[in-house]
């Protein structure tokens, strides 16, 4: 058995755990949150760090002097960020669903994540760019696929 199936999330080390991340990108889109009815909004508008090609964060060990809001993922607040895509390898472990088969740890690279258009690769714009956010709201970051 894989250790993510033999594991809880809380008992994976550290480098188990960032292996756990397919590298989607969708966690660094911005969001909105509609004020009357709560309903979570991704937008195509990504965080100034996030490369667009490799849909990785350009200064992923020093980002919170970057972006001091960006959000940390753990074993311990995982069930608190319900924005995280369903895609997201994090949380669908947690929801105890497994990780997918386009996911890289089961594929052997991120071809298939970008392939089965998960990934924000070539779909997204710098947040930097951007004037009226609301017009950058998408739906495909909610695409799921097993
Ligand atoms: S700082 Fe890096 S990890 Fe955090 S949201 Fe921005 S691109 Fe993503
Ligand atoms: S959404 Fe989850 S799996 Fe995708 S990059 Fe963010 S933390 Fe990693």
């Amino acid at each position: 058995m894989a250790f993510w199936e033999q594991k809880s999330l809380a008992e994976l080390s550290t480098q188990e755990w960032e292996s756990l991340c397919d590298g989607c990108g969708k966690c660094c889109l911005n969001k909105l949150i509609d004020d009357d009815t709560e309903e979570l909004h991704y937008t195509n508008a990504a965080c100034k760090l996030l490369d667009e090609q490799s849909c990785g964060c350009r200064h992923y060990d020093t980002r919170f002097q970057h972006v001091p809001q960006c959000t940390a993922i753990t074993a311990d607040n995982i069930a608190e960020l319900t924005w995280l895509p369903d895609s997201c390898a994090y949380r669908r472990l947690h929801l105890g669903r497994g990780l997918a088969a386009w996911h890289p740890l089961i594929s052997g690279s991120k071809d298939a994540m970008h392939q089965a258009g998960i990934s924000v690769q070539g779909k997204v714009v710098n947040e930097e760019r951007v004037r009226d956010i609301e017009d950058h709201i998408v739906l495909w970051p909610l695409k799921d696929l097993d």
